[in-house]
């Protein structure tokens, strides 16, 4: 099915029951109307980082089920799957052939060697302080090729996260074939996975280097001609970024919206959602809650440096187990610029907070993302985190069908299937509509959406600080 605008849940396969057929299943049967699309985060074999690092794209992980189920889900609701444009499994046959092939292997290509790459005597320490990184150490990994020699390649994430050399052409046939696979098993969005990180270029700092990253979107988009795919790229940086993405006709995230909305709801005040709302693009996916942890350097400068502290501080202290130490090396946190929690949790488990947040979110120019824990307004998970002192499991509940037969008859849960499903049907939300915000007070927020012709208005009145709220469409009150 092709791309909507109706509520996207973002899921790992294996998160709202065991495999994609009982995802199918749960979604039927307690959130019909209230999710249009699914971004099933990724399927394929994988060597770590709960699927981030792939051997390949033509095969699904047969413990999520099959290529078959997969378009199964395609045919009720428009699909988005992954795709590691960055890097690739340090346990993929590409890798494995030219660990044993060297110079000789067909995939050699594929890698970038990171002493050809400098020119001789450097890297200097300045040239490694100037790469963009998310790790304290220079970003290669030493390979020892089957005859003993070695030598280092790029990588810029997790050990198993080899960096792809974008820039070849065996690469970009192997990016071609790939997306090309996942369109033709119905994924009607791409997400390229971190794409700011792939183009490396001698004297920048080797993220998102102009003008080559507009060569390697438009790249990809070429490879998708012909199919109903588009792309979304994924960035996390000052918002400037992706609103250049977005100017180049892509699709965005709104990473921004989380710790704005948490700022809002945290300090009563309304003026910088507001400003935030009358900015951001129609053409966007907004987010409260993803796999990874909320970001906070995306909405540097949407709120002042001043701001982003005590959002921070009263996100310790007011959120509901979220402790410092848990977005830290300790947890193996892969960001240092995320903070990991639930989003209820960020706000406290509480259900009128919470669900003001998502009311907004509602609101906002674009097209909303719900994470599956999001969706059933899910605690911190310290048991999944301690268990496996892995940060960003704190978000990462497993869910079996019992528990989500309970978890549903929460009156906080089905307010929001209601919200969702009036979201989806409501004309005022068209995406060719306007947008119109105003701030009657300090504490309060008038957010009205109306459709190309006007026939529909829906106005949502928020006062941040009492938690009372409004809906109107069209002059009449609409309750969740
Ligand atoms: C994904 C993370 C992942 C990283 C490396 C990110 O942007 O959202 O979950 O760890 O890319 O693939």
């Amino acid at each position: 099915m092709k791309l909507q605008n109706k509520t996207m849940l973002i899921t790992y396969a294996d998160s709202l029951g065991n495999n994609l057929n009982d995802l199918s299943e749960i979604l039927d049967k307690y959130f019909e109307g209230a999710i249009g699309g699914v971004h099933v985060l990724p399927i394929f074999p994988s060597t770590g980082d709960r699927g981030f690092s792939p051997t390949r794209y033509d095969e699904i992980d047969p413990k999520f089920g099959t290529w078959k189920d997969f378009e199964k889900l395609g045919k009720k609701y428009y699909l988005m799957l992954d795709f590691m444009i960055n890097h690739i499994s340090k346990h993929s046959e590409y890798y494995k052939d030219f660990q044993k092939n060297g110079e000789n292997s067909k995939y050699k290509d594929l890698f970038l060697d990171w002493n050809k790459f400098w020119p001789e005597g450097r890297p200097t320490k300045a040239d490694i302080d100037q790469i963009y990184k998310r790790k304290d150490k220079a970003p290669y990994q030493e390979i020892t090729f089957a005859d003993g020699s070695k030598s280092k390649l790029w990588n810029t994430f997790g050990d198993e996260q080899i960096d792809l050399n974008v820039r070849t052409k065996a690469t970009q046939e192997f990016i071609k074939n790939s997306v090309r696979t996942l369109a033709k098993h119905q994924a009607s969005l791409i997400r390229l996975d971190a794409f700011a990180y792939a183009i490396k270029k001698l004297d920048t700092n080797d993220f998102f280097v102009e003008p080559e990253i507009w060569e390697l979107l438009d790249q990809v988009k070429d490879d998708l001609k012909g199919t109903d795919a588009k792309i979304l790229p994924e960035i996390h940086e000052h918002y400037t970024m992706p609103m250049k993405v977005a100017k180049h006709g892509y699709y965005i995230y709104d990473f921004v919206l989380p710790m704005v909305l948490l700022y809002s709801l945290y300090s009563g005040k309304s003026d910088r959602l507001a400003s935030w709302l009358r900015k951001c693009p129609m053409k966007q996916f907004t987010t409260l809650d993803t796999h990874d942890g909320i970001g906070v350097v995306d909405a540097k400068d949407v709120l002042t440096d001043d701001e982003l502290k005590y959002t921070t501080n009263e996100l310790y202290k007011v959120g509901a187990n979220v402790k410092r130490k848990y977005s830290s090396a300790e947890y193996h946190n892969l960001d240092i610029y995320q903070i990991n929690t639930t989003y209820y949790s960020a706000l406290g488990n509480d259900d009128k907070k919470y669900f003001l947040a998502r009311l907004l979110q509602v609101f906002a120019p674009g097209i909303p993302q719900i994470y599956y824990v999001g969706l059933l307004a899910g605690k911190n998970d310290l048991k999944l985190l301690e268990e496996t002192k892995e940060g960003r499991n704190i978000n990462r509940h497993y869910y079996s069908k019992e528990e989500i037969a309970k978890e549903v008859n929460r009156p906080v849960v089905q307010s929001l299937i209601k919200l969702l499903k009036f979201r989806n049907e409501e004309a005022a939300f068209d995406l060719d509509g306007t947008i119109n915000v105003e701030t009657p007070s300090e504490n309060e927020i008038v957010i009205q959406r109306s459709n190309k012709n006007q026939s529909h208005v829906a106005q949502a009145t928020v006062n941040l600080k009492d938690l009372s709220y409004k809906v109107k469409v069209n002059g009449q009150e609409v309750r969740f």
